[in-house]
């Protein structure tokens, strides 16, 4: 007997890797879910279940893969942020940027981390995301790294969302360390303690102006690649670094941003098979100059996917204004940015076997939309259409 049965949709989304259509439109059909994976989609047969949710005039999707996030992150940023969008300046004391964000984060023990990112994953889950990566990066140093790794795995325990673990030690340089001294730390240190306790599956760094150089790039991502840590990297979001072709190199999961990407490195990472990461909340949140010209990557070769960067320069959970905003901002047709929120997502975290599409054999992350067609995604710029978030088999969230 099956345990859930999804049954007479509008719509089901398959975002199958060999769709012809890019998202694997079924109009009408079903579900079938047992111990948590997808038995059958489509023409699924009379069977009995314990449980039917009737899905007729709704849409049903893979859950949302959120896979660029700071989500773990103490103190508030809205003081900056009220500021900048008025074009002033912070109040004197308020924490701004990352350093700011570094001394808010620093005071806090694992758990009141913990705590505060809880209701942000929820708010995340509420809006359909069902996997979501989370970097560290605001630590900065060796033992509050470690917490926020340790944060990261305390997570995994406290939401349905699945919780994949990012070290971004390389996320800025720390203040109270000479930058020699911090890549050698976090090559010589955090890599290897990241790696042994299986704390983390990536290793990131930033590579910019004001931020790390090609060559320390280079040093922390070959740790991490020597400890089994796949790199990723936040890449050319302000200036041109010469960091693509490093990525491409390394044969890293995904590139983030790309926003001064020349179109000779984005075809040199497309044919190494790298991820673009646009995140069209951050370009509206920062006021980007530059935004990403996502068609170009994709025109170059690359799999272009979609995040939030929830963190506290661009506090969004929602992953449906992420697809609302690619389609208007970067010109991607609604079919492109629901495959860019599941399967291309899972591919940048590299976990494209399990989750990302509805395909037998997979697992059962499902979302029920109270729409008809799967266009009304992008349409209805800041709704929530999700009805219903199915993580692993189980029913999770219900409005
Ligand atoms: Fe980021």
């Amino acid at each position: 007997m099956t345990d859930l049965l999804i049954r007479n949709a509008a719509e089901i989304l398959t975002c199958a890797a060999d769709a012809p259509d890019g998202i694997g439109r079924l109009p009408g059909g079903s579900i079938a879910i047992s111990d948590g994976l997808i038995e059958a989609v489509g023409e699924v047969g009379a069977r009995r279940a314990h449980k039917v949710i009737e899905a007729a005039g709704r849409v049903v999707l893979p859950g949302f893969v959120d896979c660029h996030t700071h989500v773990l992150f103490g103190g508030s940023r809205v003081e900056e942020y009220a500021a900048r969008v008025a074009g002033r300046e912070p109040p004197a004391g308020a924490p701004v940027g990352i350093a700011g964000t570094v001394r808010e984060t620093r005071r806090l023990s694992t758990d009141a981390l913990v705590a505060q990112a809880l209701p942000r994953l929820g708010e995340m889950l509420a809006h359909g995301t069902t996997t979501a990566e989370s970097k560290t990066g605001y630590g900065l140093a060796l033992e509050a790294e470690l917490r926020m790794l340790e944060a990261n795995r305390r997570l995994a325990a406290g939401t349905p969302v699945e919780i994949v673990s990012t070290l971004l030690a390389a996320h800025a340089l720390p203040e109270d360390m000479p930058r020699d001294e911090y890549v050698g730390l976090i090559v010589g240190r955090l890599v290897p303690r990241a790696a042994a306790e299986g704390l983390a599956r990536f290793c990131d760094a930033y590579c910019d102006q004001g931020y790390f150089t090609l060559e320390e790039t280079q040093r922390v991502l070959a740790a991490g690649v020597a400890h089994g840590l796949a790199p990723k990297l936040h890449l050319d979001a302000y200036s041109t670094t010469g960091a693509a072709r490093l990525a491409a190199d390394l044969g890293a999961a995904s590139v983030d941003h790309l926003n001064f990407t020349s179109p000779e490195e984005a075809e040199c990472l497309g044919a190494a098979g790298v991820v673009a990461v646009a995140m069209p909340c951050l370009d509206l949140a920062v006021a980007h100059p530059r935004p990403v010209d996502v068609r170009g990557l994709i025109g170059a070769g690359m799999t272009v996917a979609l995040a939030t960067d929830l963190c506290p320069a661009c506090h969004v959970a929602s992953m449906q204004l992420v697809i609302q905003l690619a389609c208007r901002l970067y010109g991607l047709s609604v079919a492109e940015a629901i495959r860019a929120a599941t399967l291309h997502a899972a591919m940048a975290l590299r976990r494209d076997k399990t989750v990302g599409s509805l395909e037998p054999g997979k697992q059962a992350d499902v979302l029920v939309l109270g729409v008809e067609r799967h266009e009304e995604l992008a349409y209805r710029i800041g709704s929530n259409l999700v009805e219903r978030v199915i993580k692993r088999g189980r029913v999770v969230v219900e409005r």
